[in-house]
């Protein structure tokens, strides 16, 4: 049998998708990441046949806030979970052809899954999966791949803490000998530093943004913490009191301030896993620090907040946006890894 497979697999591509509120990537077996791009899909509307994709990904998000009644840019993955089976559906299908070249055989697909989701979720993930094309699907949980992908030791007995700040959740979790010992999930992470920022440019100077400009406002000046050197952007949008459009210049402190109140809740987020966890991982915890991921890992001075709070040794992965494909593409090489840590 082995060596039949061993056959086949000369054929196939197998492939390891993080399929994220905010990005999918996409690990090919052999290959690596060669796919990485917003998890948006543009609708046409107007089209009879149902749901005629017109663009997925960079092509689709950046129709986001341009479009008009016949047009849909939709993001159909929300907090982290599928918001809109179809669209997903969909998605995942122009990716895997994207990146899958045989066309002899159906690729294994591992899917990497916010731990703690449900089974009703975990269910619909498998059958997008396999009705975009998968011969078999594999489920693993997010922090495990993302730990595996920023090089902790997982298999060891060590307190592998990791925190994955991504689009829709933020993801809390400490790992040792294989095994997730606790996990908590909240449905905070940077489109709602995003929504912050919008809510605060409204209220503050009557300006409506779009979440495109917001979510630039944040990677160009947005910080977690201040600094002695405040800078400053124009941001376009829509005046509410003339209806015309207008710029105004916002400074880092007040977009920091206005993100203030979800990065609290990471932070408590993050203090109560500590809380929670055995004391013996605990004290581990003392000495290697926690590894912080995901695209939120990249936001300004959020090493120098985490570390003021937790008072723990705080270190960013290497390449925030892509340890959990990393990761899953671990398992993918490796049926050892996968058997340890797939998931029903
Ligand atoms: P997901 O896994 O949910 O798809 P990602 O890990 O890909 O999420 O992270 C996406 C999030 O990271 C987005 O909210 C994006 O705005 C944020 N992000 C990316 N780069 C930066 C940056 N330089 N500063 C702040 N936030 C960032
Ligand atoms: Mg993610």
């Amino acid at each position: 049998m082995n060596i039949f497979r061993r056959f086949l697999n000369l054929f196939s591509s197998d492939l390891a998708i993080d399929l994220g509120t905010a990005n999918t990537l996409v690990y090919v077996k052999g290959k690596g990441v060669i796919l990485s791009e917003p998890s948006v899909v543009a609708i046409d509307r107007k089209d009879n046949r149902k749901n005629s994709i017109l663009a997925v990904g960079a092509e689709a998000k950046k129709m986001l806030g341009f479009t008009h009644g016949g047009i849909e840019a939709i993001r159909p993955m929300k907090d982290g979970v599928i918001a809109d089976f179809e669209v997903t559906q969909s998605m995942l299908r122009h990716f895997i052809k994207r990146t899958h070249r045989h066309f002899l055989f159906k690729p294994r697909v591992i899917v990497a899954v916010p731990s703690g989701i449900t089974q009703v979720e975990k269910n619909a993930v498998r059958e997008a999966a396999e009705q975009a094309g998968a011969s078999e699907v594999y489920l693993i949980e997010e922090p495990m791949a993302a730990a595996i992908g920023a090089d902790m030791p997982v298999t060891e007995p060590a307190a592998n803490m990791i925190v994955d700040i991504g689009g829709g959740t933020t993801e809390v979790a400490i790992i040792s000998l294989s095994g997730i010992v606790f996990s908590k999930s909240v449905r905070i992470g940077g489109d709602k530093l995003n929504d912050a920022i919008s809510l605060y440019i409204r209220k503050k100077y009557n300006l409506v943004i779009g979440e495109v400009t917001a979510e630039k406002v944040k990677h160009e000046i947005g910080s977690a913490y201040p600094s002695d050197q405040v800078e400053t952007i124009e941001v376009r949008g829509l005046n509410t009191v003339s209806s015309l459009p207008m710029a105004v210049a916002v400074d880092s402190e007040e977009i920091r301030k206005s993100m203030k109140e979800h990065l609290d809740t990471i932070i408590n987020t993050v203090k109560q896993a500590i809380e929670r966890i055995p004391p013996e991982l605990a004290a581990d915890i003392v000495t290697r620090g926690i590894v912080l991921t995901g695209g939120g890992a990249l936001l300004k001075r959020i090493k120098e907040l985490m570390r003021e709070e937790t008072q723990l040794p705080i270190h960013v992965a290497d390449n925030p946006l892509m340890t959990v494909a990393i990761g899953s593409g671990k398992a993918l090489e490796s049926i050892d890894i996968l058997r340890d840590i797939a998931i029903k």
